[in-house]
């Protein structure tokens, strides 16, 4: 018999349960309210693509969505996000006190308005905003929505400028990184800017290349984005320097481009850490606009960004709408008028509980546990390090670290500014010595223990680089980081003994690690369930079968299913 190479398993299912004998769904008996002996229990699919005519009881519901969602990732072992997965129970239990409540109803819910002000002076002070100016700013879904209102004020700045002058107004254009989050580039196409990103480097840590800037800025540069934390490697551009070829430009032109900081992360660790070289924040002049991620490192769950100008000057007036709503007036200049409101309570909750102290230990922490994580890999023998945290201030790459030994822990000062974010790869010995084996592997078996650890490209033109990318955020304790360190020594250790057809077998196989996931479990944990589905015959599953069988008598998956 030949077997198919690939079933659609809704289809399937779909025939199947057409053919089921259909039993009489039970009625008004105590059974009913049991959530499993329900109609979506066993005879009915629950529906997925059209409203159903008729409800059921919220209970029902509530247990069958949860035992789905239960297939997702853990966000806590979602070591590829810098969004934050805790908070205090409190700071949860204000949330959802306040989960009815809209950010838009300025009139409505007042004393959300004054919480969101107090965030935004907070923060513009803890950016440094100098004596005599006063930040103004609001809080949005996250960084993008920051970054599109920071370029489109300065987009609009330019333009007024030019109109002044009598000149076009036709190719404005912003400079950015190759190393650029998405978010920068979208300002870019979305708000029609030319987008002009400069190449890196390993010279310029994967970051903005100071050295290219000169020859790329004109009089139709609207502004940088100078981006505080790379995400693919986390180290910091040189806002400073940056700032200083803009000042001599403006010397010989007489054109004064500003800076927007993208300071997703680090505008959140750099003001606790006090780690970065040269200044980057409003005590630059040329600083115009910081936006940042409260949902990063500001502690707070997913739904948060902040923008802040250091001065009313910087937000053109057009951006700005006077709003007559609900029987008041108020100033909007957000993309999105209704919003959730928990978010930015929650960041209130975290300044006022956690307080500068409570920030820089949290920072601290996390920075010590990334050092530890990479210094462990490096001294594996096996890995490299692009990230440099680990390393000595101004010490950069594998080879200055293996000529400097070790030094003194605590010191926060003595290593490289960056953020908690160790990025990695097989140095060149492990490839040498064991060119079958490829990186991918490590991630997608690190995934079967629960972790998620991307592995990537860096940035074009170094985009031959892959990396293994872990951001260390506060939940990670040092326990678990112990437990990582060895799930991933354990793992690179099974892959460097696997042949090279075991090998294969993993890097081969299609669809996501989930469904392969539960192909082998339905094979191989629960076999008698099934029937015609017979994978042992199937060549290439068959060979991950016994590597799967393998694996699991080698003990390296003793904590799964
Ligand atoms: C995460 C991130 C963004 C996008 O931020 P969101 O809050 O996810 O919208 C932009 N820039 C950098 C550097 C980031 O790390």
């Amino acid at each position: 018999m030949s077997l198919s190479k690939h079933i659609d398993p809704d289809e399937l299912i779909a025939s199947l349960r057409e053919n089921a004998p259909k039993h009489q769904p039970l009625r008004d008996t105590a059974a009913t309210h049991h959530v499993y002996s329900g109609r979506y229990a066993a005879s009915a699919e629950i529906p997925k693509f059209r409203l159903p005519d008729s409800g059921s009881d919220s209970h029902t519901i509530y247990q069958l969505i949860k035992d789905e969602l239960d297939l997702d990732g853990r966000p806590n072992l979602n070591l590829a996000s810098f969004v934050n997965t805790f908070m205090d129970p409190y700071a949860d239990r204000l949330m959802a006190e306040n989960v009815g409540k809209n950010m838009a109803d300025a009139d409505e819910y007042p004393v959300v308005q004054a919480i969101h002000a107090r965030c935004i002076s907070m923060l513009g002070n803890l950016w440094n905003v100098p004596k005599g100016e006063t930040a103004i700013g609001a809080a949005t879904t996250g960084s993008s929505e920051a970054i599109h209102l920071g370029g489109l004020a300065m987009k609009r700045l330019w333009q007024q400028k030019r109109r002044e002058q009598g000149k076009s107004t036709e190719k404005p254009n912003i400079i950015m990184g190759a190393n650029a989050q998405v978010a920068l580039e979208k300002f870019a196409r979305y708000f029609e800017v030319e987008a002009r990103i400069l190449p890196v480097s390993e010279e310029s840590h994967y970051c903005l290349d100071v050295t290219k800037l000169r020859e790329n800025i004109d009089e139709n540069t609207i502004g940088v984005f100078a981006i505080l934390g790379s995400t693919y490697t986390g180290h910091y551009e040189p806002v400073e320097e940056i700032s200083k070829v803009l000042d001599e430009f403006e010397k010989e032109t007489g054109h004064s481009i500003p800076i927007h900081i993208d300071g997703a992360s680090g505008a959140m660790v750099v003001p606790f850490t006090g780690c970065c070289d040269g200044l980057w924040d409003f005590r630059l002049p040329r600083v115009h606009s910081i936006s940042t991620s409260g949902h990063k490192f500001g502690l707070v769950y997913a739904g948060l960004g902040w923008a802040i100008w250091r001065n009313e000057k910087w937000l053109p007036k057009d951006l700005i709408f006077e709003l007559h709503y609900l029987g008041g007036t108020e100033q909007t200049f957000t993309l999105n008028f209704s919003r959730p409101c928990a978010q930015v309570i929650a960041q209130y909750f975290n300044f006022l509980s956690l307080g500068k102290e409570g920030y820089v230990s949290i920072m601290h922490n996390a920075l010590t546990n990334a050092r530890m994580l990479s210094k462990a890999l490096e001294a594996s023998g096996w890995y490299t390090c692009v990230s440099d945290i680990h390393r000595k201030r101004g010490s950069w790459g594998y080879e200055a670290q293996r000529r400097l030994g070790q030094i003194n822990e605590n010191d926060a000062k003595l290593y490289n500014p960056g953020l908690p974010v160790v990025a990695f790869r097989f140095n060149d010995e492990f490839r040498k010595e064991y060119p079958h084996v490829k990186q991918a592997s490590v991630s997608t078996l690190l995934r079967v223990k629960g972790y998620i650890i991307p592995n990537y490209n860096l940035p074009p033109n170094t985009s031959s680089i892959e990396i293994l990318r872990v951001v260390v955020r506060e939940s990670m304790s040092a326990d678990l980081l112990d437990m990582l360190i060895s799930d991933i020594l354990s793992t690179t250790e099974t892959l460097m003994k696997s042949d090279i057809v075991d090998i294969e077998a993993l890097g081969n196989t299609s669809g996501s690690w989930a469904d392969r996931g539960r192909k082998l479990v339905d094979a191989y944990v629960h076999p008698h369930d099934k029937d015609g589905l017979d994978l042992k015959s199937d060549s290439a599953e068959s060979s991950e079968s016994n590597l799967w069988r393998k694996w699991r008598t080698k003990g390296v998956f003793s904590t799964t299913c």
